[in-house]
């Protein structure tokens, strides 16, 4: 369950950091998540339910942005929008690696 230690992480960035900006109530949290991300959107959904109790996000929204996931052949340098279960490239065969769309942000938040 990686993604409550990731939601619990971002819980007390904002408990730290929505203050500084004026935020003492949060509305909305803009979370960019690509297609490869090590986090399911329903474990951070659910973690942050679970989390969120009695904290300055208490009745936030998350709101998902998505990004595809990208990959490259290490042979061809053919890019690609990756998808599920693709392993080769589909123009040689060759390799591939992931170049982007692994991550999982904070984008931003907005409350009053
Ligand atoms: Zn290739």
């Amino acid at each position: 369950m990686h993604g409550f230690a990731w939601v619990n992480e971002v819980l007390n960035r904002i408990e730290k950091s929505a203050p500084e900006e004026g935020v003492t109530k949060v509305h909305m949290i803009y979370i960019v998540r690509g297609a490869l991300s090590h986090y399911p959107k329903d474990e951070i959904e659910f973690a942050f339910h679970t989390l969120k109790k009695g904290t300055i996000c208490e009745d936030a929204d998350l709101i998902f942005e998505d990004k595809p996931g990208i990959v490259r052949c290490l042979k061809c340098k053919y890019e690609n929008e990756w998808h599920i279960y693709e392993k080769q490239c589909e123009k040689c065969n060759g390799p591939i690696e992931i170049i982007s769309g692994q991550e999982t942000e904070l984008f931003k938040i907005e409350g009053m």
